[in-house]
């Protein structure tokens, strides 16, 4: 059973300390190649520590990913910085992210005033985040389901976001796309996948532009347009 959820209090010692390893947290991130001045302010605004187990909270401003329930993962501050990075989100953006987990993308991405939707395959997980949001004040909407199938109602999005490693760019994703909007998603083996950034230029089929990025490692997605069970 994971803990129930209660808010701090902002004034406590352990708050403060906490407050002082995410400023560290953030000049890590900067230290690493993050450049995006909006992104690390995101990242000094939210608290990662609620967004883990009480037992793993001193752990949450170490630049790693942590368990979550379900097998899953809150992934590495790294590895979420980046691909914010590579959406270039502006306040007003309407973003989708595929794999809510723990909740801790989809609060960055609504600290930098997207307009956000996020889906997660696991029930527990959609419970847990929705509940974590909503206390910290973060309103994005959420829905429990396969996320390779995108979300068709909202669609288009400026940019979409897959926070687990698919096998193939899920091409459903890339048609529920805006015009120059952009997907960001890492692609390979269970092993390790190479953050791929997908541009759309067109209404044509083939108007879509490649770039490709460095190594990750995620758990798998899994889904129609992902890994099987
Ligand atoms: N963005 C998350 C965070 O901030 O905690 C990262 C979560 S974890 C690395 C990836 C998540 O993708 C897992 O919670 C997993 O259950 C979910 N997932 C895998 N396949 C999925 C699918 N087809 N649709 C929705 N969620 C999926």
């Amino acid at each position: 059973m994971p803990d129930p959820i209660t808010m701090p209090d902002p004034h406590s010692p352990n708050e403060r300390i906490f407050n002082k390893r995410r400023k560290m947290l953030v000049e890590e991130l900067a230290s690493k190649g993050i450049r995006d001045k909006r992104v690390l302010r995101a990242f000094e605004a939210v608290p990662r520590h609620m967004f883990v187990d009480t037992a793993l909270s001193n752990r949450a401003y170490e630049d790693t990913a942590l368990p979550i329930e379900m097998g899953q993962t809150i992934s590495q501050p790294f590895t979420v910085a980046k691909q914010t990075e590579l959406m270039e989100v502006e306040a007003g953006d309407k973003v989708l992210e595929i794999g809510t987990g723990s909740g801790y993308q989809a609060a960055i991405l609504c600290e930098l005033g997207a307009k956000v939707f996020s889906i997660e395959r696991h029930p527990q997980l959609y419970d847990r985040s929705r509940e974590i949001l909503q206390k910290l004040g973060y309103r994005p909407t959420l829905k429990c389901g396969d996320g390779t199938m995108g979300w068709s109602a909202y669609a288009p999005y400026t940019s979409i976001v897959v926070t687990a490693g698919a096998p193939v760019i899920p091409e459903t994703l890339k048609n529920q796309l805006d015009i120059w909007g952009r997907l960001v998603v890492p692609v390979g083996d269970e092993e390790k996948q190479v953050m791929y950034r997908i541009t759309r230029r067109g209404e044509g089929e083939g108007d879509f532009e490649e770039e490709k990025f460095s190594i990750f490692k995620f758990v798998p997605l899994i889904g129609r347009q992902g890994w099987s069970q």
